[in-house]
């Protein structure tokens, strides 16, 4: 099993690094915050990945045999949205069949996902340390799939997948080992029907929309078969669960100052169990809210359940 820890970009630090080698996490995940303008907090999150102290941060965590990953809702960015006042059909059409400039794309459109898939080859070499599994989320805001004549048939997760399946085509022609997730949550909990995927695409599933309070063995015997599924569609290769047990950032509101973040490690550590034997390969959370303003109003959060 291989833990992760996920945390936005200006939180990355030497400190943040030394907490995660203290609880033997493995992998680092940075992660813009995502919403209707996940594509300006990229771009503005792409600035600092070239500066001085983030890439030692970076480097640092590197050194320390901690990998660091990006997870990212990287649609909009990926799809320029000025695109639209040229070629309104790369991007999706609503219940009317009207085309609309923000969120997602047209998963029929095979110009739309070539330039997505170009520009995620582009994308991949400015994160800066990254591994070599991506994770480039569609736009999370609910309806937000296309409906056109072509696509109406294709649910949420056939189109994500189509997608996925095209980035990591074109990623693989550069790197034969490069991976991609399946983000499966929200829109996109569900199997996908007509789309089968490519090699290099696993499993990454977020039960966004469960009790967080509760252990996640409490979501009922529909969830644990569609989780069984899932894997047994995608594969257990590399596939992960991502978590919110130490989301500070949804347990504050999403809003700073953040609050002190209630842990329940006897949960967490069942929570882990009940992944690892559906069939998980590994185990993330956001953690999200618990940088260096967190460490000064509460010291160090306490991530001793996912120790191993
Ligand atoms: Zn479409």
């Amino acid at each position: 099993m291989q833990t992760k820890l996920i945390i936005h970009p200006d939180e990355m630090s030497k400190q943040w690094v030394d907490v995660a080698k203290k609880n033997n996490i493995d992998v680092i995940g940075i992660h813009s915050v995502g919403n209707v303008n996940a594509h300006i907090n990229l771009k503005n999150d792409l600035d600092l990945f070239q500066t001085k102290q983030y890439k030692s941060a970076v480097d640092y965590a590197n050194l320390s045999g901690i990998k660091v990953e990006y997870e990212i809702h990287a649609v909009s960015y990926l799809l320029p949205r000025e695109l639209f006042l040229t070629h309104p059909e790369y991007f999706r059409a609503d219940e009317n069949g009207v085309r609309m400039q923000n969120l997602n794309f047209c998963a029929s459109n095979a110009e739309a996902l070539e330039i997505i898939a170009n520009n995620a080859v582009t994308l991949a070499e400015k994160l800066y340390g990254s591994t070599n599994n991506y994770f480039f989320w569609t736009d999370d805001i609910k309806n937000s799939y296309c409906k056109c004549e072509k696509c109406k048939n294709f649910s949420p997760s056939d189109q994500n997948l189509i997608l996925m399946n095209a980035i990591i085509k074109k990623m693989r022609e550069k790197d034969k080992n490069a991976k991609i997730a399946f983000l499966a949550y929200y829109d996109t909990v569900n199997l996908p029907k007509k789309v089968t995927p490519e090699k290099g695409v696993f499993l990454e599933y977020a039960p966004y929309e469960r009790d967080l309070y509760a252990p996640a063995s409490a979501v009922g015997e529909k969830e644990v078969e569609l989780i069984k599924k899932l894997i047994e569609f995608f594969g257990k290769e590399n596939s992960c669960v991502l978590e919110y047990w130490y989301d500070n950032s949804y347990f504050s509101g999403y809003k700073k100052p953040p609050k002190k973040l209630v842990v329940n490690n006897s949960i967490i550590k069942e929570d882990v169990q009940f992944y690892l034997n559906l069939g998980f390969e590994n185990v993330s959370s956001f953690a999200c809210f618990l940088g260096q303003d967190y460490r000064e109003l509460y010291g160090e959060p306490d991530f001793s359940a996912l120790k191993k």
